[in-house]
């Protein structure tokens, strides 16, 4: 049987930081072309979304997953939740179980998690991903994605589901490699940045998973190659990790000033920032004041949110963005109060922030940032 003649793989490999990819070995004698490619300011919600549509922010509306919006906040019930024991609510299985209950019962497709936000404050907010990014009508402004191109097209394609493991989406690959009948995949792996979080970036056990990932895409190449002519290999991630040794504490500085939380104003403790809701007069210049004198962070500018794509047409996301100092870990926070050792989320341009992009095409001009990854998949499916 004659080989069909090109495959484009695109392989993405969740925190898989340029500064990892410089220091270990990872296919190099298969991927020649490899280089930094910039992140975007926030984490994957925001990040995944621009490189499946080329988008910034602004454009396609995905950010942090809690937004103030008590009028269509699906946590209503969530407020009797607080009548619980700490030592129960404050648990991770626990908390995992609700979000399971809670995404069934309001049908969420997207990834979902309640992490450690306070019951009492949830019914103040709704979640933002509601709906799987990677399925037609997955983006939140209604923008169209690279699949969406694929599906229109009929071009046969694989896409990992992501919620599964990556052993189970290798395999569901190599099964589809070995019919020959796709031209375009798309392979999610994100299990490494589950380790990074857990061990830090320098840890043996990041050295470890890239070698497991060294090995599994060798398998994978093998089997493409034996139905395809021409194998164009793209190897990417969404952002890097920067190793987090200190903990920083927000909250109690906030809660000294004595505001009521849901009148005076709103707030989401991120991991590496904090976005702030203005209810009243009076609490935006208290709460500023506090922020200016901090030194572990900065308030980020209207002009700076602008150049990071990050300037919402809404408010949704916040009225005030603070970030935290790489290398700082805001904890306890509404997403976990266990101190990690790795985090990302930082200022894109810190050198831990930075993505990584590999390839064995000779590119005229390789992707400068996430969102250029759009237009090469575009011109792969096109040529
Ligand atoms: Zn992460």
């Amino acid at each position: 049987m004659a080989k069909k003649e090109k495959l484009a793989l695109f392989t993405f490999i969740d925190a898989f930081g340029y500064e990892l990819l410089k220091r270990e070995p990872f296919l190099d004698d298969l991927l020649p072309y490899k280089s930094p490619i910039n992140t975007i300011f926030g984490y994957s919600s925001t990040c995944d979304p621009t490189i499946i549509t080329g988008l910034m922010p602004r454009e396609h509306d995905h950010f942090s997953f809690f937004a103030y919006n008590p009028e269509k906040s699906p946590f209503a019930l969530c407020r009797f939740f607080k009548y619980l024991p700490k030592s129960i609510t404050r648990r991770g299985r626990v908390r995992r179980l609700m979000s399971r209950f809670i995404k069934r019962l309001y049908g969420y497709t997207g990834y979902f998690q309640i992490y450690n936000m306070p019951f009492d404050k949830l019914p103040m907010f709704e979640y933002t991903e509601k709906r799987d990014l990677y399925q037609k009508g997955g983006i939140n402004s209604g923008a169209r994605t690279i699949f969406d191109d694929l599906r229109d097209q009929n071009i046969p394609f694989y896409l990992s589901e992501w919620w599964k493991s990556e052993e189970h989406n290798l395999a569901t690959l190599t099964e589809d490699l070995k019919k020959g009948e796709i031209e375009f995949a798309y392979l999610y792996m994100a299990h490494m940045d589950a380790i990074l979080h857990e061990h830090g970036p320098e840890a043996k056990e990041g050295s470890e998973k890239i070698k497991w990932y060294d090995q599994q895409m060798r398998k994978l190449l093998e089997v493409a190659h034996e139905q395809y002519e021409t194998v164009n290999l793209y190897v990417f991630s969404d952002h890097g990790m920067t190793a987090t040794p200190e903990d920083y504490q927000l909250i109690p500085q906030i809660e000294a000033l004595g505001l009521k939380f849901g009148e005076d104003y709103a707030a989401v403790y991120d991991s590496t920032m904090a976005r702030f809701w203005f209810l009243k007069p009076g609490a935006e210049a208290a709460i500023r004041g506090v922020l200016e004198k901090e030194t572990n962070g900065k308030i980020l500018s209207k002009e700076k949110m602008h150049e990071w794509g990050c300037d919402f047409k809404t408010n949704r996301y916040g009225d005030l963005f603070f970030l935290v100092n790489p290398g700082l870990l805001l904890c306890p926070s509404f997403l976990g109060e266990t101190h990690l050792a790795g985090m990302h989320g930082y200022d894109p341009n810190d050198k831990d922030s930075v993505a990584s992009f590999a390839t064995n095409v000779d590119l005229d001009t390789p992707p400068k940032r996430l969102d250029d990854l759009f237009g090469l998949m575009k011109k792969e499916i096109e040529s």
